[in-house]
């Protein structure tokens, strides 16, 4: 005996208000802002440009395309330890969880740190 599929096609799309990060951190970017005016922010182009508008983050739409989906990877690798982090993280009495939530919040450090050096070292060799 199998399982129906879940009936997921108008399930409702996870929703929530927290606005992105460029947006949220508009006033902050602006002062400092994630990659120096006028260098793309694609770690394997970083070359120099004009921008054509204040906020404009990459030389073209090709790095633009090619940062976001990295971002989308990194995005997946730190979705599952973000939850398994925050679902124990005031836990007192199931060790098990509390366990999980601090596997969660190691592999979240250890992303951010090793996808920020493997950056910088892609980003001074193309600079
Ligand atoms: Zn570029």
């Amino acid at each position: 005996m199998t399982l129906a599929a879940p009936r997921i096609a108008n399930a409702p799309a996870a929703h929530f208000d927290i606005e992105p990060f460029h947006v949220t951190a508009h006033a902050e970017l602006a002062d400092f802002p994630l990659a120096a005016p006028g260098v793309c922010l694609n770690p394997m182009c970083s070359r120099h440009f004009a921008p054509t508008r204040s906020w404009q983050r990459y030389c073209c739409d090709t790095c633009r395309k090619m940062d976001e989906a990295e971002m989308r990877r990194i995005g997946q690798k730190a979705a599952p330890a973000l939850l398994a982090w925050r679902m124990g993280k005031y836990e007192k009495q199931d060790d098990a969880l509390r366990v999980l939530s601090r596997a969660g919040r190691n592999y979240i450090t250890r992303l951010q740190s090793e996808w920020y050096s493997d950056r910088l070292s892609r980003r001074h060799r193309h600079a």
